[in-house]
């Protein structure tokens, strides 16, 4: 039998020279990533590397899910946007820092939604909503968000994310058509972004 818990504490130990956030390496070490990652795959679920979850998509590696929480600044109560659910792995280290009813996820494949769904009740994050359809359209009926965050690559913010951020909230995507740079905005009062880079990174594209 696998030590999931002692694995996955040393991996969140492991991030701590990337990650200063106590909080994110916290989640890191709650969230049981190998059952969120496919069975053949169990083995390398604490390994930070990214991994296929099917449908042609990845699971980010462990410090990128790290790295994009610190950056998004996330305090419990702040409602959260996601796009691109995937497995729900990153949605899950989401919900430690501010509360699963919070999170809003949006996927493109039906049946990664249902998956991710299925797991996120089985772990006990069955309190995130995932929605089928198109991220780049938002979920407006929860708007407006405080923080909104992409988990693949888009070649600018769209427009309807932009509108359903709350003024001062934040987003943060892996932005370019083919190089891609980690870019964080926050947005000021007249709607324009005030963008920081974050260093280059490679993510599936947006469909
Ligand atoms: N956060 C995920 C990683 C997902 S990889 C995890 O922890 O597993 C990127 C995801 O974005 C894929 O599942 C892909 O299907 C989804 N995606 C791509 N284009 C999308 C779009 N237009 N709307 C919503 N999801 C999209």
């Amino acid at each position: 039998m696998a030590d999931w818990g002692r694995q996955r504490s040393r991996l969140s130990d492991r991030l701590r020279e990337r990650v200063a956030d106590e909080d994110v390496l916290a989640a890191i070490a709650s969230v049981p990533r190998h059952q969120f990652v496919p069975d053949d795959k169990r083995h390398d679920a604490y390994a930070d590397r990214p991994l296929p979850i099917g449908s042609g998509q990845t699971i980010s590696a462990p410090h990128m899910v790290a790295i994009m929480a610190e950056v998004l600044d996330l305090s419990t109560g702040d409602r959260v946007l996601e796009v691109g659910t995937g497995c729900g792995y990153h949605a899950a280290v989401t919900a430690e820092l501010v509360g699963p009813g919070n999170v809003y996820s949006v996927e493109y494949h039906a049946s990664l939604a249902d998956d991710a769904r299925e797991t996120l009740e089985a772990t006990g994050y069955g309190d995130i909503s995932v929605r089928v359809g198109d991220g780049k359209e938002g979920w407006p009926e929860h708007a407006p968000y405080d923080r909104t965050y992409l988990t693949c690559a888009a070649p600018e913010f769209p427009a309807p994310l932009v509108e359903q951020t709350r003024e001062d909230g934040v987003l943060l995507a892996p932005i370019g058509d083919g190089q891609q740079r980690l870019i964080r905005a926050e947005k000021q009062a007249d709607g324009t972004l005030d963008s920081e880079d974050h260093g280059g990174v490679r993510f599936v594209p947006l469909q």
